[in-house]
């Protein structure tokens, strides 16, 4: 009977589970159909040392959320083929192999081996990079680079639905593109474990709640917003490893419920320093250059470009259905020891090397939606950091 009891409600959980799954950064993965495993043995993590004054900083960046999807085509504008790859929402790290290897495919489908790419993030670098490999020779022409770009203020997981388009959008076409770009993109990260500085690797996420199926507050009927598409469960579940569930008791989070699931984490300042090594290795360029309008574009002296500008394509090439998603993290001190993230109360923290982040991540895709204000908020802030130190036992 008890089984038969906590079978039922991990299935509960795993249902629940999948209505926060396109949040990034929030430790939960869109499940399989595969079944859930009940651990009963005890876990034992080190101590994490939340606290409002270890907060070094917090940063808001806006994700390039389009309803319809990233836009990876080529267009004419004058003399110039420009390839866009642009609009990735709260996916841009998680899907940019991928995406960059159609762009570039594109790209280099002109003949041209001089070829440029104007953005300095996760699509610029891998667009570069691919390029590279491709036999181009590239220049990457930028307003900023790294840290001082929006990839630099991502959570660091890989998500790669996370706000990636309006499930009305989602077609069998596009999810095909989707598809190939997730698993290529998973399959490069494979290649980028184990280095110097773990620009990439893997962590264990738990999922904490203090109700059995408390993973989401169901949508309400009247809540007539189209959907964000989910399409890890459907697509790629095969890529995502099974959860894990403790029973109250067994872990030092006391009567609460966890659920482990494994993910894969960027320690970013390593890996977008790894990028720009690698690039410049190859004997890439880097120029800082903003550009106002896309006829200034004509300037350079390369006929083929990449238009690898994030957020920035709505400015320059007056593309309106870029829409802000604003998100905020308070980073704290690293805390080599603390390798496991969590999720608490629409809190999530990533164990970054380079930071630990908290972030307030709401009830639903919809929090920050259309919101491009970049002030902190130090509030939040705290609040985000001290609801996972709720969750520790008082010292
Ligand atoms: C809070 C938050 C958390 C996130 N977490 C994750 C996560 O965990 N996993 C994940 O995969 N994604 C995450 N994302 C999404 C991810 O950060 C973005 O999808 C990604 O950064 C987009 O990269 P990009 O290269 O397209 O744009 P950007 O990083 O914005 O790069 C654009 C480049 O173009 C340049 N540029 C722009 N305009 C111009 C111009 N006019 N002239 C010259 N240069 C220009 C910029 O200087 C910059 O170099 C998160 C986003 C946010 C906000």
């Amino acid at each position: 009977m008890q089984g038969q009891l906590d079978r039922r409600r991990l299935l509960a959980g795993a249902g629940a589970a999948l209505l926060v799954a396109a949040v990034e950064g929030c430790g939960v993965q869109a499940l399989g159909a595969r079944p859930q495993s009940l651990r009963k043995s005890s876990l034992k993590l080190a101590r994490l040392r939340a606290t409002t004054d270890r907060i070094t900083q917090i940063t808001v960046c806006t994700r390039p959320f389009r309803a319809q999807g990233p836009r990876v085509e080529a267009e004419q504008i004058g003399q110039k083929t420009i390839v866009h790859n642009y609009g990735h929402g709260g996916s841009g790290w998680s899907l940019s192999w991928g995406s960059s290897a159609i762009a570039v495919q594109k790209a280099m489908a002109v003949g041209e081996r001089e070829v440029a790419v104007i953005g300095c993030g996760a699509m610029g670098l891998t667009s570069a990079l691919l390029l590279q490999r491709a036999g181009a020779r590239v220049t990457i022409y930028a307003k900023d680079l790294p840290p001082n770009v929006r990839s630099s203020l991502a959570s660091g997981l890989w998500t790669p639905d996370s706000r990636i388009c309006f499930e009305e959008h989602a077609t069998p076409q596009f999810k095909q593109m989707w598809e190939n770009m997730a698993r290529q993109s998973f399959r490069t990260y494979q290649n980028l474990l184990g280095l110097p500085g773990n620009p990439v690797e893997f962590i264990d996420n738990y999922f904490v709640s203090d109700e059995p199926n408390d993973a989401s507050r169901p949508r309400l009927a009247a809540d007539t917003r189209p959907r964000f598409a989910e399409l890890q469960r459907e697509l790629i579940a095969d890529l995502i490893p099974r959860s894990e569930e403790f029973v109250p008791g067994s872990h030092e989070f006391g009567a609460r419920y966890l659920r482990r699931n494994t993910m894969m984490m960027f320690n970013i300042t390593a890996y977008a320093h790894l990028l720009i090594s690698d690039f410049l290795a190859a004997g890439g360029k880097i120029e800082i250059a903003e550009f106002h309008a896309p006829g200034e574009l004509a300037k350079l002296r390369e006929k083929v470009l990449i238009n690898a500008t994030g957020f920035g394509a709505r400015a320059l090439f007056g593309d309106e259905s870029v829409i802000p998603v604003r998100g905020q993290l308070a980073r704290t001190i690293p805390e080599p020891d603390v390798g496991y993230g969590l999720f608490y109360k629409r809190v999530s923290f990533v164990p970054r090397r380079d930071g630990l982040v908290f972030q307030v991540v709401g009830d639903d895709d919809y929090y920050g939606f259309d919101d491009d204000s970049t002030a902190p908020n130090r509030a939040e802030a705290e609040l985000a950091v001290n609801t996972i130190a709720g969750l520790y036992p008082a010292a």
